[in-house]
């Protein structure tokens, strides 16, 4: 009886299709690992869909012939099938599509009206098993198509599938790339197999077998269950990423509001803590042993207070770097005050761990550059107050050269050099890190949060420049930080804060890099001004805060000149000078001494010169007295003009 019916070539394709979409649906039906995707159950549905879809297409082809046997209701029944099933795959297909498209099911409308299409449609086919305006068989066996086929049978898949691409087309950019390339190419197959299904007048039953080239394209690309698990753990990835960034924001809008409320009685406290050592320092009428203690309570507090503010600074900075708010904002500066007040500062640092402290810097580098002054000096009191923290003996040099020199910028090489404890090669790739300290069974002792350094090469990275470092554990480091700047073409005068280094740099017209001074001074501020003076003079300078230390640094290191304060408690200037000329393990017996003091009365130049110092400088000091002076007693091969007559 089969052979009745010649399968018709037209459904070759279809009938090859359903093969492959048989060995397709089996092999996803036995893949365990299932997804639980929407998409993937609507996958299912659409396979389903199209294999029904082929069956019924295969055999309408095949058997609606009614001069082949086939009663005519059974024809008719098969055709209504067969237009149905195309109808309900396109459907399922456009609502496949806006699983993907609209995964929040946003466009109600575009739905709703694809079901009420589907329903009419539904119902007009009932309707036509009836009233025949669709399609139909005449009594004598030929099939028919009514007035109303092309309107009816056409308008519902073209809705279904244009509606799908469309959405597609304005969605693309929302979807991923996997899912852009794969629902384009099994949309547009699709739609070019029913194009040349209808362009051939069904000659070549096309649409279905393109349509099923389509779904194996969005198998293999987006619904096998292990891409699946791939865009799970994407989406955990992305939630925890999402986290950790809140997490991170919250903590940096935490430690800088902290830091803020911090600094702020902080400020009240150290400028309260400053009062006290000037009023302590002042007064007379009470007792000296009360007032040394409390100054020393004092002391104790703004040294505490310090830290504590240094910390807190850091914090600030590095939450400023963090969340982007760090601006590097470039200004003329000079050069030589920057390394000076630099120098000052950690000179006397370097000096009460008994470090020398020695201060390089190249003549031939511009003195006035372009670049953020504030930052510059923040990165090398960094690194050269690392370099104090973990050196215990020998000592610590800043030697400032440059690199790539243009007619308009060039390369600070800042180079801080230390004798101190070294790093461990395997310590080296973490010392940059945030809260990173390292080797702690030797540093416990030294303070600190383990943020300088990353902000230090933070900052650098902002300014382009790099920063490098080498280091023999046991025997020292090198830190270099290499940071373009710009060539200020004229020179400017500063103001406020800046005109006073500005006039001090101004009077500077030598330098004596090689020369070793001595400053004996009981007072801390009066020690502090003198260093500021000297540093000017790029020279190496020891301080002493008594008779007996001086006495000591006197024999251990050659000077080449040595300042005296007069006033001084147990022993004083004078009586230190008388010993020091006595002592014989005195190495300094020939350098000039010279007395340095408030005493200002009339003759007691003559006084302290027949005392045998060298000379006299009366506080408060004027720098270029003090220029005077000091050239006046070096030898000439010590000084180095900068502006050579
Ligand atoms: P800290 O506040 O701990 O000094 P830093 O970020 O400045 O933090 O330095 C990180 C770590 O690098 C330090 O804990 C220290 O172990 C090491 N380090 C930094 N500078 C030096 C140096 N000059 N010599 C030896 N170790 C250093």
């Amino acid at each position: 009886m089969i052979a009745n019916y010649p399968i018709p070539s037209k459904t070759f394709f279809e009938i090859a299709s359903l093969g492959y979409l048989l060995v397709l649906y089996l092999i996803s039906f036995n893949d365990k690992n299932r997804g639980t995707f929407r998409s993937y159950k609507l996958f299912r549905h659409l396979e389903i869909n199209m294999m029904l879809a082929l069956i019924v297409s295969i055999l309408t082809y095949t058997f609606a012939y009614p001069e082949l046997g086939t009663p005519l209701p059974v024809c008719t029944l098969l055709r209504t099938m067969d237009s149905i099933m195309c109808v309900m795959a396109s459907r399922v297909f456009a609502v496949y599509l806006m699983e993907y498209v609209d995964s929040e099911g946003r466009l109600k409308t575009v739905s709703v009206i694809g079901n009420i299409i589907f329903f009419t449609y539904l119902i007009l086919m009932i309707l036509n098993l009836h009233f025949k305006f669709i399609l139909w068989y005449t009594p004598e066996g030929t099939y028919m198509h009514g007035s109303l086929f092309v309107p009816i049978v056409f308008s519902a898949p073209v809705y279904y599938l244009t509606t799908g691409i469309m959405m597609l087309i304005f969605k693309l950019k929302t979807l991923g790339p996997r899912e852009k390339v794969a629902l384009s190419i099994a949309s547009f197959v699709t739609l070019f197999g029913t194009i040349i299904q209808a362009a051939t007048n069904g000659v070549i039953l096309l649409s279905l077998p393109f349509g099923s080239i389509g779904i194996f394209v969005l198998y293999f690309s987006i619904e096998t269950s292990d891409y699946h698990q791939l865009l799970k753990n994407n989406e955990i990835l992305r939630l925890a990423e999402q986290d950790a960034i809140k997490a991170n924001r919250a903590k940096s809008d935490f430690l800088a509001s902290m830091s803020h409320e911090i600094r702020t009685p902080l400020n009240a406290v150290l400028g309260m803590d400053e009062l006290i050592l000037l009023e302590t320092g002042k007064r007379t009428d009470v007792d000296p042993t009360f007032t040394g203690h409390i100054k020393e309570y004092a002391e104790n507090i703004r040294d505490a207070g310090q830290v504590l503010l240094s910390v807190i600074n850091d914090i600030l900075d590095l939450t400023k770097i963090e969340s982007g708010k760090m601006e590097i904002k470039p200004a003329p500066y000079r050069l030589h005050d920057l390394i000076n007040d630099v120098g000052t500062m950690v000179r006397v640092r370097a000096e009460q761990k008994g470090l020398a402290y020695v201060q390089k810097l190249d003549p031939s580098i511009p003195d006035h550059l372009l670049g953020d002054e504030l930052r510059i000096r923040q990165i090398m009191i960094n690194l050269l107050n690392n370099a104090v923290k973990y050196t215990d003996s020998g000592s610590v040099e800043l030697d400032v050269s440059m690199s790539d020199k243009t007619e308009n910028s060039l390369s600070l090489c800042i180079k801080v050099a230390d004798t101190g404890i070294g790093i461990k090669e395997e310590d080296m790739s973490l010392i940059f890190g945030d809260f990173q300290r390292i080797d702690e069974e030797h540093n416990h002792k030294v303070e600190g949060t383990g943020l300088g350094l990353s902000i230090v090469k933070r900052m650098i990275g902002l300014m382009n420049g790099h920063i490098e470092v080498s280091s023999k554990y046991g025997e020292g480091s090198v830190f270099t930080a290499y940071i373009p700047q710009d060539i200020c073409s004229e020179a400017f005068e500063k103001s406020s804060d800046g005109e006073k280094r500005g006039k001090l740099a101004d009077v500077i017209t030598y330098h004596t890099p090689d020369c070793r001074y001595l400053v004996v001074d009981d007072n801390r501020l009066n020690l502090l001004v003198a260093k500021r003076f000297l540093d000017g003079l790029c020279g190496q300078i020891d301080t002493a805060r008594s008779g007996e230390e001086a006495l000591q640094k006197m024999k251990q290191t050659k000077y080449d000149l040595i300042f005296m304060d007069h006033m001084m408690p147990d022993l004083d200037g004078i009586q230190t000078y008388e010993m020091s000329l006595e002592d014989p393990d005195n190495i300094n017996i020939k350098t000039p001494v010279i007395m340095m003091t408030a005493n200002a009365l009339c003759g007691v130049r003559e006084e302290y010169l027949s005392k045998g110092f060298a000379d006299y400088i009366s506080k408060p000091v004027e720098i270029k007295e003090l220029l005077r002076v000091v050239e006046r007693h070096l030898p000439g091969d010590k000084v180095s003009y900068l502006n050579p007559l």
